[in-house]
């Protein structure tokens, strides 16, 4: 037993144990599962963990280098700031205008070097105030305080700041310079403040200050930028408007409303709208009249940017003085016209009776006198003569100055002209042995359109100078001319004379008025010193010019030009000549060429000889010539002597005689084929030529012509006895039937009864002057044949002229009457149906 119970207790003993061991062999394994679990679950946590720390030192490093790129950046921003301000600053500093900042306490925060420059040595520095600034401006004498204290200074300048927006304040520093300081508050209180240097602005505003006229400166939008205080002065009505920004018709207008401006009541729109065009499209200076009285001139021009500067000008005393002038000037120019008329009146009256005077003087050289007598006979006439030319000189020169001188162009032949007057004056070259000369250029037409009275008025003053001037030697006129435009030619006539000459420092004042050449040598000729002034002012208003060139002791050359028009029937058919070869014979070169030029063109050949010797010699060699033109007087043999020798050679050719003194050469006249009045007219040589080449028979026989049976009728009107005296014993050797009537309306009657063939007629007359009476025939004729009437009239201003022929007068001749005219003009209108009368030789002309 014991064992069996041992066996069996031992074996409940293993049992128990091995379910004991079972029990806790599943105790464990439970507790070893539960610890997987949790082993496991300790191992998910960890990797979780793990995974975050991991994030979290990636996201650790991460912001670790972005806080080293911040870093960095704030670096460079830091170092670029720090630049940007310090080159601010260099900029800041640089500048010529003062800049500085103040905090809210208005102490100084910073300012460059410009703003701190007024405070040199004194004691400034970042916390200073602006008022104490300015206190040390004042009290150290670093400002103009234009008679402020220093108190009143500082405390207008911090006034100045207390103003929204703060007002600029402008300085004047004691260097010179001025500054205007514009404050401004930023938005935390602190104070920025500009110093602007504006000296140039300044010296410049002086300036424009300084000009003693308005000025005015308006924008594009016509609003006023500035205007100095003379501005303001002048238009002092209207100045409490004169502000920037006020346009400038708001300046008008209230400036109307004022009466600032001279403006007829009702007017003053129409004003404004004017003075409105004018402003704005400026047309030069404008002139305008202020209220009180005042004259202004303004001037605008634009400006570059739109807008509009002008100037005003009080010209009050200009206007003054214009219109004193203007005063003056109206008194003159009617003392002018009363002494116009006094003279015509005087004209008038001193030429009536200088016509009895040189008519009676002039008939009283026609009766027999015994040689005392005819010299004082003579003298009467040539001092009347003298006397007449003073008058006509004067006259004249009135006439000029008085502006009344009219030209009456017409076609005239200018060669012709000039020969005219080298004949009028050609016996008073002839009595001093002067040679007078014309050289009218060969291609040059000789018909133009020009006033031939005037010309021939100039041309006598020249050439009769020349002659006066001149004791030996020649005068020559010459004429050239170019074709300036088609039909028009430029004339250049120049009197050349070998005479006395003239000073260079007398040259230009010799074409003043009674100027005369003060000197030993000039002193015996006469003249009135108008001549010269007369011919520039004549030769003035036919657009030309004249002019002298002298070379005293040798002579003198004066000269003109104008240009004129040819006339259409300008151009001269060239005449044939029908002669080869011709011998000229001149002892004066200018002569021997002038007949050279004339003849070669025409085809003819000209053989020159300058004596009557050489001339021998050479016919003696060569006899083939058509014809001789010889010269009259010359040294050693004269042209009577070679004529009869050149006959008494047996040549029989024709021989023409160049005469100045064709009477001289009455004894030998038969030796010739003609006799040619020197100066020797172009076409009268060409004709006397023609008429050599054998065309026509040296003098053809003319059938004598049937003698009309009645005289020419000739009326004259005449209301003065003396001179119905003189004008008859003037025409008492001719064959007419003269009556006279005593004024107009007689006049009128006896062209009904009597029917004149030709009425001279005086124009001043009683009862009905000439000009009435004029127009009276030409209304009773009308439809039948013109009647020629010719006025005689002592009304020698012009205007006189054109009142004459309007009233239908055919010409008109002035007084006094010279005997030569009168039978020529009577020589010109005899009708065939009367009988013809013959000239006589007309007399040698004395002096002009
Ligand atoms: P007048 O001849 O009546 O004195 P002018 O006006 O014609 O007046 O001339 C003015 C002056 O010019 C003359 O007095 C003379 O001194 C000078 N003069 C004019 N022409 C000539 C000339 N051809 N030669 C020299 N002097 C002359």
């Amino acid at each position: 037993m014991e064992l069996v119970e041992k066996l069996a207790q031992e074996r409940r003993a293993r049992l128990a144990a091995e379910r004991l061991l079972e029990q806790r062999s599943r105790e464990l394994f439970a507790a070893n599962e539960k610890l997987g679990l949790h082993a496991r679950s300790l191992s998910d946590q960890i990797v979780q963990q793990r995974d975050i720390a991991q994030s979290a030192v990636s996201e650790a490093e991460h912001l670790k280098q972005q806080q080293s790129r911040y870093i960095q950046d704030l670096d460079r921003a830091h170092s670029h700031a720090v630049m940007a301000e310090r080159r601010l600053w260099d900029s800041i500093n640089t500048i010529q205008d003062g800049f500085a900042v103040y905090d809210s306490d208005l102490r100084l925060v910073a300012a460059n070097g410009a703003a701190l420059r007024p405070y040199d040595g004194l004691p400034v520095a970042p916390g200073i105030t602006y008022g104490q600034q300015m206190r040390l401006l004042a009290e150290h004498g670093r400002i103009e305080l234009a008679g402020r204290s220093v108190d009143d200074f500082t405390e207008a300048m911090m006034a100045a700041l207390d103003s929204n927006p703060i007002e600029p304040v402008t300085l004047q520093f004691s260097n010179g310079t001025w500054f205007r300081f514009v404050n401004r508050r930023a938005r935390d209180g602190d104070l920025v403040s500009l110093g602007i240097n504006i000296t140039e602005q300044m010296r410049i505003w002086a300036a424009i200050e300084a000009i003693p006229d308005g000025f005015v400166l308006f924008d594009r939008e016509d609003r006023l930028l500035t205007c100095n205080q003379r501005f303001r002065d002048i238009f002092s009505l209207a100045s409490p408007v004169i502000k920037p920004g006020v346009t400038f018709e708001e300046i008008l207008q209230y400036g109307l409303s004022k009466g600032q401006f001279d403006v007829e009541e009702g007017r003053e729109a129409e004003w404004l709208s004017e003075r409105m065009a004018q402003h704005r499209a400026p047309d030069g200076p404008h002139e305008h009249r202020l209220g009180d009285g005042r004259w202004i001139r303004g001037q605008d021009h634009p400006t570059p940017d739109g807008g509009r500067v002008g100037l005003r000008m009080d010209i009050t005393p200009q206007k003054e003085a214009e219109e004193a002038l203007h005063a003056a000037r109206e008194a003159a120019e009617s003392a002018n016209r009363a002494k116009s008329s006094f003279l015509a009146n005087m004209s008038h009256e001193i030429r009536t009776p200088m016509n009895g005077v040189v008519g009676m003087a002039e008939l009283l050289c026609d009766t027999t006198l015994n040689p005392e007598q005819r010299l004082f006979a003579e003298t009467i006439r040539s001092s009347g003569e003298a006397l007449l030319v003073i008058i006509n000189d004067i006259l004249d020169y009135s006439k000029i100055e008085a502006e009344r001188l009219t030209l009456y162009p017409e076609p005239f032949d200018l060669e012709r002209t000039i020969h005219e007057v080298a004949m009028l004056l050609q016996p008073k070259a002839r009595a001093k042995g002067i040679d007078l000369m014309i050289d009218f250029d060969m291609f040059l037409p000789t018909r133009f359109i020009g006033d031939p009275g005037r010309l021939r008025q100039v041309l006598t003053n020249l050439v009769g100078n020349a002659v006066k001037f001149t004791e030996k030697g020649h005068v020559l006129i010459r004429v050239v001319g170019i074709e300036s435009e088609p039909g028009r030619q430029q004339l250049h006539v120049t009197v050349e004379d070998t005479g006395i000459g003239i000073a260079p420092e007398h040259l230009d004042h010799i074409f003043g008025e009674f100027n005369q050449v003060e000197s030993e040598a000039n002193r015996k000729f006469e003249g009135t010193g108008l001549g010269l002034a007369i011919t520039r002012r004549l030769i003035e208003r036919m657009d030309g010019a004249v002019w002298v060139d002298s070379d005293p002791g040798k002579g003198s050359c004066f000269g003109f030009r104008v240009t004129l028009p040819m006339a259409e029937d300008a151009v001269i058919p060239h005449l044939p000549i029908a002669l080869r070869r011709v011998l000229a014979v001149d002892d004066v070169f200018i002569n021997r060429t002038i007949i050279e030029r004339q003849l070669a063109p025409c085809g003819v050949q000209v053989s020159l000889c300058r004596s009557g010797a050489d001339a021998l010699d050479l016919l003696s060699r060569d006899s083939d010539f058509d014809a001789i033109l010889t010269d009259h007087t010359m040294p050693e043999m004269d042209g009577l002597t070679l004529a009869a020798r050149i006959r008494a050679m047996g040549l029989t050719m024709p021989i023409v005689l160049l005469s100045s003194n064709p009477t001289l050469a009455r004894d030998g006249a038969d030796t010739f084929a003609a006799i040619l009045q020197k100066p020797i007219l172009r076409s009268e040589l060409y004709r006397q030529l023609q008429e050599l080449g054998g065309v026509m028979p040296l003098r053809v026989p003319v059938a004598p012509p049937v003698v009309p049976s009645r005289s020419m009728r000739i009326l004259t009107a005449e209301d003065n006895r003396t001179n119905q005296l003189v004008f008859q014993k003037m025409v008492k050797e001719v064959d007419i039937e003269l009556v006279f009537a005593n004024n107009g309306r007689e006049a009128v009657e006896l062209f009904q009864s009597f029917r004149p063939d030709l009425i001279f007629m005086d124009i001043s007359m009683p009862e009905m002057d000439g000009r009435d009476a004029a127009r009276a025939i030409r209304a009773l004729e009308a439809g039948q044949s013109h009647l020629p009437i010719v006025a005689l009239t002592a009304h020698a201003m012009d205007g006189d002229a054109e009142g004459i022929l309007a009233a239908g007068i055919d010409r008109y001749m002035t007084k006094p009457l010279r005997r030569a005219a009168i039978l020529g003009v009577m020589a010109e209108f005899c009708p065939p149906e009367a009988r013809p009368f013959h000239l006589e030789e007309p007399e040698a002309m004395t002096g002009t």
